[in-house]
């Protein structure tokens, strides 16, 4: 598992070294036992694994947890305001014209304890929409079009913990409690239709999102204009 998040440069560092592990990433899960999120990864024996920031669990520890899902159809972490980015590492696995994409993306250098990771932000597209996302298939193309791999870790790793499963089942978030032992997620299960509805619900949310902030950004370009004849 990898340990818990710190500082940004020390969490800039410890994904890089997961960044390398992707292809044995088992998913994101919530241990109502250790009232934590557990970011696991199931590498082959023999592989290096930088204990600086992964830690050993038992695997039994997923037994009674809940496998966070990002269900198709939502796209709100990549539709509007997104976040997302990508690290070196990362980039270099791309084909060279998505590299040469990348290269007139807002960049950010940070020292790490593992020396100099460039950061390439995605967040750049209208309403602050991924560069990667497809709109019309509301998908990221990173993964419809290269595999899962290709995407970048914050991507993997990130989830709202709104919708998970457990034993086959579907269980959507209804509350949180941040106690001084770790947080307390709470997951009711749930129909296939009521799954669709959250689904429904997020999406449009997303959307209007996104509205929001092309409004925002035209607005803000607007009166920057005003101001510039005046
Ligand atoms: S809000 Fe949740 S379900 Fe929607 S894209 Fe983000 S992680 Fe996935
Ligand atoms: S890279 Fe893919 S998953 Fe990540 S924010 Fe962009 S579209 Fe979404």
């Amino acid at each position: 598992m990898l340990k818990e998040p710190r500082r940004k440069d020390w969490n800039i560092y410890a994904l890089r070294e997961a960044a390398r592990l992707k292809k044995w990433f088992i998913g994101v899960y919530y241990s109502p036992r250790l009232k934590r999120l557990l970011v696991a990864f199931k590498p082959t024996p023999g592989t290096h694994v930088n204990r600086l920031v992964f830690e050993e669990l038992d695997e039994s520890v997923l037994k009674d947890a809940y496998r966070m899902v990002c269900p198709e159809g939502c796209g709100r972490c990549c539709a509007a305001k997104s976040g997302a980015f990508m690290l070196d590492v990362e980039v270099s696995k791309l084909p060279p014209d998505l590299q040469l994409a990348l290269e007139a993306q807002p960049k950010e250098r940070v020292l790490t304890p593992g020396g100099v990771v460039t950061v390439y932000y995605l967040g750049t597209g209208p309403g602050g929409q991924c560069i990667f996302y497809d709109v019309r298939r509301r998908r990221c193309r990173l993964e419809a079009e290269y595999g899962r791999e290709y995407k970048p870790i914050i991507c993997l790793i990130h989830y709202c913990t709104v919708f998970a499963e457990k034993n086959g089942q579907k269980y959507i978030k209804t509350g949180y409690k941040i106690t001084e032992n770790g947080v307390l997620l709470f997951y009711r299960r749930v129909s296939d239709d009521e799954w669709k509805a959250a689904i429904r619900r997020m999406s449009s949310l997303a959307v209007r999102i996104a509205k929001g902030e092309r409004r925002k950004r035209l607005t803000e370009k607007l009166t920057g204009s005003i101001g510039t004849q005046r």
